[in-house]
């Protein structure tokens, strides 16, 4: 039997390796390896899809948010209060400018809980890092209103959230500044390490483009220590081309999720669904179970790969025990969640076997018997 995996990044679509072959041959063939025109016209694109004046590609996500960092000012000492769900990266962006992440608590629906921000909030903090964990956009209108209200800058990080929207918005139009991480595993993806950050701001735009280049002014003065941190072009490449198509992804992705929603709904199983407000990316397809151990088990043994994100609990890791965080909703809900494969690579025969598989779990038969 073949296991159903949870992800699998190989390219399968003839036409999808055509069209990437001959986008990574333009550039082999003009040869601006590092900051080439794709990587311009890229910048243009992105900015323009998420509704924004202006993106600057770089090396990674974790590089737009620690750049972003940067470019506010953010020391050693300063507090930035941010989701205790969210990928590692989130609380080491922060902890490499000398800030200390302080960790908020979240909403039943998976959201960064605008109240627990705010009980946060102390006379060093200087940010709120909101992460569209999972897909679903925040409430920005709430985080919007904190900060103004303290004075904070508010950075969005929607790198599990591209093409998600809250109130028709989409995700990297919220706060000053968008962090996305466009690494292979997120919904667009490169062929490899690759982040953009997206805003308005004319200002924070030229410092981050002479940071992501050593610090370099104009290729030749250097006033302020940089790092060494662009996009290759060969990745811009990839990107456009996958932007073009990046529509099919998500609508794809949406069949999925909500024919998981409906039969696992009426199994009494915990899902998050789109609302009046949240239309999300479905990046992460969670269901939220009591005894999820034996569900894990009755999937692994039955061909279908399953993931935990217990790591992404960033009180627990030993690097951040010691950190300010309010969290028992998110520690309650979390021991009941598990991550069923959702991909658009899935077909419809293999969503079908992971509805059928959950659904006998549920429903307690023993596949021996029948
Ligand atoms: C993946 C991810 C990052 C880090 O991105 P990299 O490109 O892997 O450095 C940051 N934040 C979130 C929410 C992510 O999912």
């Amino acid at each position: 039997m073949n296991k159903i995996p949870y992800l699998d990044l190989r390219i399968r679509d003839q036409q999808e390796l055509n069209g990437i072959l001959s986008s990574i041959e333009r550039v082999l063939r003009h040869g601006i390896l590092i900051m080439g025109p794709e990587l311009s016209e890229l910048e243009e694109k992105v900015a323009a899809y998420c509704n924004r004046k202006y993106a600057i590609g770089v090396a990674s996500g974790t590089d737009a948010l620690f750049l972003t960092f940067r470019a506010l000012g953010l020391k050693h000492g300063d507090e930035v209060i941010t989701n205790s769900y969210s990928w590692i990266a989130t609380a080491n962006a922060i902890h490499l400018t000398g800030a200390v992440p302080v960790f908020a608590d979240i909403l039943p629906d998976l959201t960064l809980d605008p109240h627990s921000v705010k009980k946060m909030i102390t006379g060093r903090t200087k940010a709120i890092l909101a992460v569209n964990y999972s897909g679903r956009v925040c409430d920005y209108d709430k985080l919007s209103q904190i900060a103004r209200d303290h004075k904070l800058h508010l950075i969005e990080d929607a790198s599990q959230s591209f093409g998600a929207r809250r109130q028709e918005k989409i995700a990297g139009s919220f706060g000053e500044i968008s962090c996305i991480s466009l690494n292979p595993m997120k919904l667009f993806g490169a062929c490899g390490e690759a982040g953009i950050i997206l805003t308005d701001s004319q200002k924070i735009k030229a410092i981050i483009e002479v940071d992501r280049y050593n610090g370099m002014e104009n290729k030749i003065i250097c006033n302020n220590p940089g790092v060494n941190s662009r996009m290759d072009t060969l990745q811009a490449a990839i990107l456009l081309y996958r932007l073009k198509n990046f529509s099919k992804i998500i609508k794809r992705r949406r069949e999925i999720a909500l024919l998981y929603n409906e039969k696992f709904k009426r199994l009494g199983i915990t899902v998050f669904e789109d609302g009046n407000e949240i239309l999300s990316s479905y990046f992460s397809y969670f269901i939220g179970v009591d005894n999820r151990e034996a569900l894990l088990e009755h999937l692994e043994s039955n061909g279908v790969e399953c993931k935990l994100r217990d790591s992404d609990y960033l009180p627990g890791q030993p690097a951040y025990q010691n950190c300010k965080a309010d969290t028992p909703n998110a520690k309650r809900l979390f021991e009941k969640l598990v991550l069923l494969p959702a991909s658009e690579a899935l077909s419809n025969d293999q969503v079908n076997k992971i509805i059928n598989e959950v659904t006998m779990y549920i429903r307690g038969i023993d596949r021996n018997d029948s």
